[in-house]
Parts: C-alpha cells; structure tokens; sequence
C-alpha cells in the first residue's frame, strides 16, 4: 500500500469505536482494573493507566509506526522533547556524542548545557561530512545525531554513508526528519536508530498543537520506551487528535507546500537582490544529487540570502507583510517568514547579507510573490 492510503488508513479502527470514523479523544489518567488478578498482572491490559497509553495515543504511535516502516513509536510533548528523549535514550553517561553542526538551535543547547552536566561530551560535525565521519568516532563515542535538511542552510547529510560507519563502529544513530517528514525520508529504512519529528510542523500541519514522536525498529523498542517511561513523558489527548486529523492530509498538503516552495525558490533565485536559496530541492542547490537520491520529496521550508540591508529597511520590509506572518515553528497552512541566524561551532557560516527562512503555505503562489515583491521595495532592493 502506498503512502497516501496508508496516511487515512493507519491507525483507525472505526469497529472498537462504534462505527466512528476517527478514534475518539480519551482523557484518561486512571484506569480500572476489572479483577485483583489484572492488576496482580496476571490477565492481558490493552491500558493501565493514561500516561502510558490510551486508544487515542495508541492510534497515533500505530500511524506513526505505519509510515515510518517501525516497530514501535512513542508520543512526547513537543519536538524538543522527542529530540531530547532521542539523545537521552542513544548515549550513557560518561559517553562521546557526535553532533550536526546544523542543527536546530535549542537541539544544541541541551547537548551543550543539560547532557555537558551528565558528563556526555558534545563534538559537533560539518553536515557535508559523510562517510569521513569514521574519523571522528572514538572508542567512548555512544551516538551519532543528524538532522538532514539541517536547520536554517538545509544541508542534506550523507545518512547512508554515516549510518554504515557507525554500525561498522558499533554506534547508535538518531535523525531529525521534521523537515521531510516520513513521507519524503524514512530513516529507519536506511537503518537509523531513533528517528525524531517535531510533529508540531507538518503532521499536526496547522499550527495549533505542539508534538513530537520518536520512531525506531524492534531491537531499540524495549530501550526507548523504557526510557520514555522513566522519563514521564506523554502527549495530552487533544494535540493527540489534532495530529490525526493533520495526518489525514499530509500527503495532500506536503505536494501543494513543494510544489509552491518550488516555484517560489526559483522565482526567488532569479531577483537580482538574492545572492543564494539553500532548498535542496532546487537543482542549483550543493545539496541537490544527495536529496534526488535518498529523499522522495521535499518540505516548503527553506531560506535565502538577500544583499545587506539595514536593520529599518529589514523592518520597512517584514513589518508590512500581509500574507507572510512572522513567527517561529513552521509546517502549517499559513505561510511565515523569520531572519535567521546560523550558530555553528566545527564551519563557520560566512555572511554579511540578510538571511531569511521562509515557510510557504498553502496560498497561491501570485499572492505570495506579490506580497514579498512589496516588501523587498520598501526596502528599497529593486531588480
Ligand atoms: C521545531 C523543531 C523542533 C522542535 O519542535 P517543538 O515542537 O517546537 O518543540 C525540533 N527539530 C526541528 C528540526 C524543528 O524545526
């Protein structure tokens, strides 16, 4: 079956919910036990208390699992906490993480600040590295971490290269796959440990929810949920629904979302004012033969590159916008635009022009020109 069916099948099961086409939302924390014996554990439980499962989180791990081809998924309360969970099931104290440089920026400040306190040391990597990462796996190195597009310059990573050195080194690996979602990059395929989504962006896809899930096949699966047990974490049942909902019409949105971020990418490369786009999907784009070959489609977020400007013409222009909001997080229907800063440790990122992330949702592509068009002239860029 393919992906399209899979996302409105996966995870609904309308005969235990009286014919519902959609799993209800249970808001459960205690459930009952019917005799002494089930709570002794002696007679099968589907649940057994709200933290750990209900039918309505059940049904999204199930879906989640379907599409990232898994043997089992776990729900957390938003992306940084799936990333989190990812690294905090991946090393042991004590041990060496290998981190992308590009990396999203609150991923690197728990690396930095709450695993550098459990004594897990970070080095962080260039993303063009692939198959030479073997040269920076050391004896105490626990897991390899790798976010492909990365944050902010959507550096596609060689994650097949990677993932061979570290099996041959016997190291764990985790992905961010947020930007193409399991429908375009399915981690796991290529043998990734713990793939990680800020579902937040295109599953629940319309920003109203916070999610994250984490992903892995049946040899981590006792581990990962172990630790996310331990660690007390859960979705709350709504968000839960929202993301099902979002599900539904992934595949549908992510088409539109590539399709205009195409067509804006290009538009946008041809204006005499904008030195780079970094969208893998762009053929012009470094990263471009690695996207064609490992992904199956692309994301509507990317950024680009204008001449310099100053800090009130940056104003005169984003100030104004009427379709572009100007917000964190990404992925739903309305489309948004940030500056963007690009911390990086191991190669340092070199500019003096204006960077700016776009997410581009689902209006017409004429609309969202225009409304760039009329930015980029009040600050005064003319082509
Ligand atoms: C947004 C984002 C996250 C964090 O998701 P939240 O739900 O906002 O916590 C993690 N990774 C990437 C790549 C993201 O873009």
């Amino acid at each position: 079956m393919k992906d399209e069916t899979k996302a409105i099948l996966a995870g609904r099961k309308p005969q235990d919910f009286h014919g519902a086409v959609n799993t209800p939302v249970y808001h459960a924390s205690t459930i009952l036990y019917p005799s002494l014996a089930a709570i002794r554990g002696q007679e099968a439980m589907p649940f057994t208390y709200g933290r750990r499962a209900t039918p309505t989180s059940a049904a999204l791990e199930d879906a989640i699992s379907e599409l990232e081809n898994a043997a089992g998924t776990v729900l957390t309360p938003s992306g940084a906490s799936a990333v989190s969970l990812a690294i905090l099931a991946g090393v042991e104290a004590g041990q060496h993480l290998l981190m992308v440089d590009t990396v999203y920026e609150p991923t690197r400040k728990f690396c930095d600040n709450f695993m550098a306190r459990m004594g897990v040391e970070t080095t962080y990597y260039d993303p063009l590295i692939g198959a030479d990462i073997a040269d920076c796996i050391g004896d105490n190195t626990g897991l390899i971490f790798m976010e492909s597009p990365g944050s902010q310059t959507f550096e596609a990573q060689d994650v097949p290269a990677i993932v061979a050195a570290a099996k041959a080194r016997g190291v764990k690996t985790a992905l961010d796959n947020t930007w193409a979602t399991p429908l375009h990059f399915k981690p796991l395929d290529h043998g990734v440990d713990y793939s990680v989504q800020a579902a937040t962006k295109y599953i629940v896809g319309h920003a109203d929810a916070l999610l994250g899930t984490v992903a892995c096949a049946q040899e981590n699966h006792a581990h990962l949920r172990r630790t996310h047990g331990q660690l007390g974490l859960c979705a709350a049942p709504d968000d839960v629904f929202l993301a099902l909902r979002g599900l539904r019409t992934l595949p549908l949105r992510l088409q539109q979302h590539q399709a205009s971020a195409l067509e804006m990418a290009k538009w946008l490369q041809a204006l005499s004012f904008v030195r780079r786009v970094f969208y893998p999907a762009l053929p012009s784009d470094a990263g471009h033969a690695l996207w064609q070959r490992d992904f199956s489609g692309a994301a509507g977020l990317f950024s680009f590159e204008l001449e310099p400007c100053s800090e009130t013409q940056l104003g005169a222009m984003l100030d104004n916008l009427t379709l572009f909001g100007m917000g964190y997080s990404w992925g739903g229907f309305e489309s948004l635009i940030v500056p963007c800063e690009t911390p990086r440790t191991a190669v340092p990122f070199e500019t003096d022009g204006q960077m700016l992330r776009v997410s581009i949702g689902l209006e017409h592509v004429e609309d969202l020109k225009a409304d760039l068009m009329a930015g980029f002239g009040r600050a005064g860029y003319s082509a």
